[in-house]
């Protein structure tokens, strides 16, 4: 599928649909301006209409009032005056006819028209009328002159009227034309906001989900260029960033498997030196004993053999790259073997005791719980001296609150039944300020070479993995005890009442 083009803004685009938008907007906008010049040209036509009216209006009272002075003092110049505003009068007709047949009927106007000749006509008869017809063409004059003005103010009334009309409508129709346009802006701003938030609300909510570990890649929630580019980035980021966590956690395993290994080397002596001891014997005895002490012996080296075995079996398991599987793990002989095997690399001055239920297991990854305890086991170890002490303890605890201290991980806030792992040392503790930053990788108060600073973050990363929950509570100079919360997993007992030293401590 070819990539749409950078410049030209596409329907499938965050940009191409702001644009939309605002074309839109414009559109209406200019449909609406065009719309209104069109109407403000009526208007305008409707003005200049009315301001003919008027001037018809005012000549016919002006004609009118050079008859008046006229009947008064017979001066020529009123008479002259008076037949000059006739004729005007008689052009604004002629000029307008179309326009004044709005505002009057065609007999109205025709009406005029007559009225207007009929008065020229009977003024120049007054003017060489003699004394006695004087008052009868004066009185006739008067009647047509009040004709003419009624009809010139009838027709300035009725197109004043008609402008307050289409004022009026016109107001309507601004009033109607701006709220149609507001509805119309206030619909595309809610479908550009809907279109262009809704999948950033989207991609929001997705990245809480990936912080809060409920998901891992982003999924793109809608079609658009900038989205699904941004989603590609963020998912190459994502893939990134694990493939980053998850060599951190290679070089952390490896760390630990050094640690085992010493460990494994001392655990494995004592069956290797039982036996040689057994096969000395043997030789010694070589045809002095009898066939039952023989087969003692032989019993022995293949029981010895087979703990070697096993010794070897779980290094070897936990070496093994695999992936993330639960299964139930019955905790005890777990945490025994591990304390067997840092002991190795530890001076082992220390006692471990454990109280943990024979029967108890855990659902877990028996590998990845197993680097768990050897960090937090090794971390105990290292700060202890000769009066050393190592409590392990486990038990079903009903968890609502999270466990006490400076706690994290997704299951701090599990309810219900849940498995509690505590390893308590009386060591130096660990200083209050130092507290929040332990789980934080690469923090180590440890000399250079001695530590890298991940052991506790990789133990918080395999608890969260789990559901579970991690804390630490320590009071400097007294010890620290970090408690590990994880899913139960069926074939369960109380702890037993009195702890016994699992490993004889030395
Ligand atoms: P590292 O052991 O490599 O330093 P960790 O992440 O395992 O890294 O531990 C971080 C720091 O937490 C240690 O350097 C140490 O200061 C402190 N710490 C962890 N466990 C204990 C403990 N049981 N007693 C005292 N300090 C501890």
């Amino acid at each position: 599928m070819r990539a749409p083009s950078q410049d030209k803004p596409s329907r499938h685009s965050l940009r191409g649909k702001i644009t939309l938008g605002y074309y839109a907007v414009a559109a209406i906008i200019l449909v609406a301006s065009l719309f209104f010049v069109g109407e403000l040209r009526t208007l305008e036509a409707r003005v200049v209409l009315g301001q003919r009216a008027t001037d018809l209006f005012n000549t016919a009272l002006e004609i009118r009032r050079f008859e008046r002075n006229y009947f008064l003092h017979h001066q020529a110049v009123d008479l002259e005056e008076n037949g000059r505003y006739i004729q005007l009068a008689q052009a604004l007709l002629a000029d307008n006819q179309t326009d004044f047949a709005a505002i009057a009927t065609q007999a109205r106007l025709t009406e005029l028209r007559t009225r207007l000749n009929d008065y020229q006509r009977q003024m120049s008869a007054y003017a060489t009328s003699d004394r006695r017809q004087l008052e009868a063409a004066e009185t006739h004059v008067r009647q047509l002159g009040q004709e003419v003005v009624a009809i010139a103010e009838e027709m300035a009334g009725a197109e004043r009227r008609q402008i307050q009309t289409t004022l009026a409508s016109f107001r309507m129709l601004l009033l109607g034309v701006i709220l149609s346009m507001a509805l119309l802006i206030v619909m595309i701003g809610r479908a550009l906001s809907q279109r262009v938030v809704r999948p950033l609300k989207e991609m929001e909510a997705s990245v809480a989900a990936i912080s809060a570990n409920h998901r891992d890649t982003l999924s793109a929630p809608s079609n658009d260029r900038e989205i699904l580019s941004i989603i590609a980035a963020f998912n190459h980021m994502l893939k990134e960033l694990d493939l980053r966590q998850k060599s951190l956690m290679r070089s952390e395993r490896l760390a630990s498997l050094g640690t085992m290994l010493s460990g494994v080397a001392h655990e494995l002596n004592n069956p290797l030196s039982n036996i040689s001891t057994s096969c000395q014997i043997l030789q010694e005895e070589v045809g002095e004993s009898d066939a039952a002490t023989q087969k003692l012996y032989l019993g022995q080296i293949d029981q010895q053999t087979e703990r070697a075995r096993t010794i070897v079996r779980s290094l070897l398991d936990f070496s093994r790259e695999r992936a993330f599987r639960k299964e139930a793990v019955l905790l005890k002989p777990l945490v025994a073997q591990t304390v067997g095997f840092v002991r190795g690399e530890v001076s082992a001055k220390s006692v471990v005791r454990l109280a943990i239920p024979e029967d108890l297991s855990v659902s877990a990854d028996a590998q990845r719980l197993q680097q768990v305890f050897v960090n937090l086991i090794r971390n105990a170890m290292e700060g202890l001296d000769t009066q050393g002490r190592i409590d392990i303890s486990a038990q079903i605890v009903q968890a609502g609150e999270p466990p006490a201290g400076t706690a994290l991980g997704e299951g701090c806030e599990s309810k219900g039944e849940m498995v509690e792992i505590r390893v308590a040392d009386n060591g130096p503790g660990i200083a209050p300020e130092l507290l929040p930053r332990i789980f934080d990788p690469f923090f180590t108060t440890k000399d250079v070479g001695h530590g890298m600073g991940l052991g506790l973050f990789v133990a918080y990363e395999i608890v969260d993995e789990h559901g579970g929950c991690i804390a630490v509570q320590s009071v400097p100079g007294q010890g620290a005890t970090f408690c590990i919360r994880l899913p139960r997993e069926g074939g369960l007992g109380q702890p037993p009442s009195d702890a016994h030293d699992a490993q004889g401590g030395h």
